[in-house]
C-alpha cells in the first residue's frame, strides 16, 4: 500500500492521466497521487496482477471514485501503445497528461559479448517508447492543453560505471523534453523532465542486483546524502503533481533534479 502524507494538493478532477510504467514503483506513486487528487487515470504495465492491485489503490482514494482503466501493454510495442491510447480515449474521450515513466536498467560495459543488444533493449524501453508515444499522443493533447512529464535520471548527467546504455538512453531523453517543449509549445502542450537520483523500487532487483546488495546499498545513500535518507516514489510524485498541474502553466522544459542533493554533493570537487 503506498501512503501518502499530503499537504499540498491541487484539484485534477476532469483530468485524464495516463502513466506508463504505473503497475509499481515511482510510477504507482505518481498513479495514485493524481487519482486522489480527482484525475481519471490509466494504469499500465505488463503484469496484470499488479496493474490490477495499483488500480485498486487507485480507485480506494479517488475521491469520486472513478475507477481506473487497466491496460496491459509492453512499452517496448508499438501496437501495444497504439492500444493504449486507443483505450484511454475511448473510454475517457480525452487526455490531459502524460507521465513517460516505464523504464529498465541494464548493466554492462562495452566489451560485453552481449553489449549492443542491452543497448538496443535499453534504447527501446528508456527512450523510444517515449518518442513513439508522444507521437501518436499529440492530437489529443493539443485538444486539452495537455502537458507531458517525462520520467529521467541523474545518470544523464554524470557516468555511472557498468551503465553506459542507461546513462545515454536517458541523456537522450533530456534532449528529447527540451526539443519537445520547445516544437510542441505552439500546439500549447508543456513538457518537462524529472530527474530522479536513487530510490530503492524493484528496478534494482529487476536488473539482477540482489535484496541484500540494495539494502547495503540504501544504507549508503542514507549516509551520504545530504537530506539523510533515502528516496521515494510519493518524493517524485508530488513533483508530478505540481508539474502536471495548473500551478505550473509557466514551466516548460524543465528539468527538475529529485535526488536529495545527490549530485550536488557528489559532483563536488575537492579544494586544494
Ligand atoms: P520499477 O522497476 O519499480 O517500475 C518500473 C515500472 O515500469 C513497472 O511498473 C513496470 O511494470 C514498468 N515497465 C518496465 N518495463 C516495461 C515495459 N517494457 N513495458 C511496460 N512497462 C514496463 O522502476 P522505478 O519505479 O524505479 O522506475 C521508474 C522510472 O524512474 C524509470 O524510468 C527509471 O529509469 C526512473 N528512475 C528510477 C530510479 C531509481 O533509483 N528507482 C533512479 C532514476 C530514474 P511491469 O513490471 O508490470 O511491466
Amino acid at each position: 500500500m503506498i501512503s501518502i502524507n499530503m499537504s499540498v494538493t491541487y484539484d485534477f478532477t476532469g483530468k485524464v492521466a495516463l502513466i506508463t510504467g504505473s503497475s509499481g514503483g515511482i510510477g504507482a506513486g505518481i498513479a495514485v497521487q493524481l487519482a486522489q487528487s480527482g484525475a481519471s487515470v490509466v494504469v499500465t504495465g505488463r503484469n496484470a496482477d499488479k496493474v490490477a492491485e495499483v488500480a485498486k489503490q487507485c480507485l480506494n482514494v479517488s475521491p469520486k471514485g472513478i475507477k481506473p482503466l487497466e491496460v496491459l501493454a509492453d512499452v517496448t510495442k508499438q501496437e501495444d501503445l497504439k492500444r493504449m491510447v486507443d483505450q484511454t480515449i475511448g473510454r475517457f474521450g480525452k487526455l490531459d497528461i502524460v507521465v513517460n515513466n516505464a523504464g529498465a536498467l541494464f548493466f554492462g560495459i562495452i566489451t560485453d559479448h552481449n553489449f549492443y543488444n542491452t543497448y538496443k533493449n535499453l534504447m527501446s524501453v528508456n527512450l523510444d517508447s517515449v518518442v513513439y508515444l508522444t507521437h501518436i499522443c499529440v492530437e489529443y493533447l493539443e485538444k486539452t492543453n495537455g502537458n507531458i512529464i517525462n520520467i529521467s535520471s541523474i545518470a544523464s548527467k554524470r557516468t555511472v560505471r557498468n551503465t553506459s546504455a542507461y546513462c545515454i538512453a536517458k541523456s537522450a531523453l533530456d534532449m528529447f523534453g527540451q526539443c519537445m517543449a520547445a516544437e510542441l509549445g505552439p500546439k500549447r502542450i508543456r513538457v518537462n523532465t524529472i530527474n530522479v537520483g536513487y530510490i530503492p523500487t524493484g528496478i534494482y532487483e529487476s536488473s539482477g542486483v540482489s535484496r541484500d546488495s540494495v539494502e547495503t546499498y540504501t544504507e549508503l545513500y542514507r549516509q551520504r546524502l545530504p537530506v539523510g535518507r533515502e528516496g521515494r516514489p510519493i518524493d517524485v510524485a508530488q513533483a508530478v503533481h505540481f508539474l502536471a498541474s495548473d500551478h505550473a502553466t509557466f514551466i516548460t522544459g524543465a528539468n527538475l533534479v529529485i535526488d536529495g542533493g545527490d549530485l550536488a554533493a557528489n559532483t563536488c570537487m575537492d579544494n586544494l
